[in-house]
């Protein structure tokens, strides 16, 4: 297709009016989704022949098509993880995609793929970990946690003959988020479930260990601990589980897609204590370090096992090959090949603010959760269920029945005025239908969390 196809000066110009807009709005409304007969009904045929035109697509977009989204970034929408990318990164986001570059090879991408690395070392560096540990940006916690998985498991399988032909098994936390237990399937792994949902502590996971059968203690490779759980915050006993992975020769994975955030902060670092002996870690710029969608991380210890698991091989990729002679390939550290320079936005947002302003956006979630925890304890209609933790707070609202909580949350979305969605916090065998403020967005005020508690009357 030829570039002429479009009235480029003109086309750039709406896009950039409406990014203009997007950007400096104050008040978004939060969408709704729509059935997608609905839409179909709203735009019509936009697929043709000849197509619909530029012009005519946009306008379907902003009349229709954009409000049917929820904006992860509204001051109000506290459900599951929010997102609140800042207004630098997502106008390098704008730069990455006009800038056409492939982000698997230095060869190619050589000056974004620098502008990754900067980002990346600065993450490195919040973890701790030794001189040599470096990562790659993914797509997110999924395919982090699926490279660093199949990286463990790769290299258990080097260590004997034995290995290569035995199932792999590994341990987590029933509070460890879902996309382990998925991705285990994904690499055709075993995996046994410590049942906890609050912090897994050092000596269950050692007598879960004493208590496996021998063959699965020959199966068993790694432990995957979790540095803040997305349903309440809550961090492991890193260090007790990382001194255990050592005795016992296991790896040690820590998954901190949403809490790694928190290794910036002064307030709650310390709570990551052992995430430095690690062997890999998952965190999520995407999550809480106000990059757009998509930016995951996943970081090594020892990156040359993740080359050895995940280098991909063939003729016309040989050329690539000599990363000595160029630089450093992100496409040999992670299971994707051609890949976007998604953490280029990062990198512009970091080198615009400073990392001082991130720490002090950490905070701010950090500090928003601590204020809902008081305000909740000062209301006599909810009751907090656990103490905030990271920036997460579960909370009932008393009398209070499972559909109480749904109708709340439907009415709020209709209304447009805040997305809270309820969860379930598990004490002993029963799970209890709560609420749950996750803070992400240094914009969310204390009116805004008094607001929609208040509308819980
Ligand atoms: C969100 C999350 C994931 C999954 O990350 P995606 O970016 O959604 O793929 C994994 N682990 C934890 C702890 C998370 O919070």
């Amino acid at each position: 297709m030829h570039k002429t196809d479009l009235d480029l000066v003109e086309m750039t110009m709406d896009v950039m009016k409406y990014t203009i807009n997007r950007l400096s709005a104050t008040k978004v409304k939060i969408g709704k989704p729509k059935k997608a007969e609905e839409l179909k009904a709203l735009v019509g045929e936009t697929i043709t022949k000849s197509g619909i035109g530029g012009e005519n697509a946009f306008k379907l977009w902003k009349k229709y098509l954009a409000k049917a989204i929820v904006p992860i970034d509204h001051p109000r929408h506290l459900a599951f993880v929010p997102a609140s990318p800042t207004r630098a990164a997502i106008l390098f986001d704008l730069v990455t995609s006009a800038s056409s570059i492939h982000g698997a090879y230095w060869m190619e991408g050589a000056g974004g793929i620098f502008c990754e690395n900067e980002a990346m070392s600065w993450l490195v560096s919040l973890t701790g970990l030794p001189k040599g540990a470096f990562g790659v940006f993914t797509s997110g916690g999924t395919a982090a946690n699926l490279s660093a998985i199949v990286t463990a498991r790769e290299f258990w399988r080097s260590l004997s003959e034995e290995n290569k032909v035995e199932k792999g098994l590994i341990i987590t936390s029933s509070g460890a988020h879902s996309s382990i237990k998925a991705m285990a399937k994904v690499a055709d792994i075993d995996i046994l479930l410590v049942n906890t949902e609050n912090k897994l502590e050092a000596n269950q996971l050692e007598k879960t260990i004493k208590n496996l059968t021998a063959h699965q203690k020959k199966r068993l490779f790694a432990i995957v601990a979790t540095g803040g759980t997305t349903n309440a915050g809550i961090i492991d006993d890193l260090d007790g589980i990382a001194n255990i992975c050592q005795k016992n020769k296991l790896w040690f994975h820590v998954d901190a897609a949403y809490g790694g955030g928190a290794l910036v902060s002064d307030s709650v670092k310390h709570l990551f204590k052992g995430i430095e002996k690690a062997d890999s870690i998952t965190i999520d710029p995407h999550k809480w370090m106000f990059s757009p969608y998509d930016c995951g991380a996943i970081i090594y210890k020892n990156l040359e096992l993740a080359k050895r698991a995940h280098s991909q091989e063939g003729s016309y990729l040989d050329i690539f090959n000599d990363e000595s002679a160029l630089g450093f390939n992100p496409s040999d550290y992670q299971i994707q090949l051609t890949r976007r320079v998604r953490g280029l936005p990062l990198w512009f947002s970091l080198a615009t603010h400073g990392t001082n302003r991130y720490k002090q956006a950490i905070e701010r979630g950090i500090k928003l959760a601590q204020i809902a925890g008081k305000i909740i304890t000062d209301m006599p209609h909810v009751e907090l269920v656990r103490p905030p933790s990271l920036s997460c707070v579960l909370y009932r609202r008393i009398g209070w029945k499972p559909k109480d909580y749904l109708d709340w949350t439907y009415n709020n979305h209709k209304k447009g005025f805040a997305l809270v969605t309820p969860t379930k916090w598990k004490t002993g065998n029963t799970f209890e239908t709560v609420s749950r403020f996750c803070f992400i967005n240094p914009d969310t005020t204390k009116k805004d969390i008094k607001m929609i508690l208040n509308s819980m009357h």
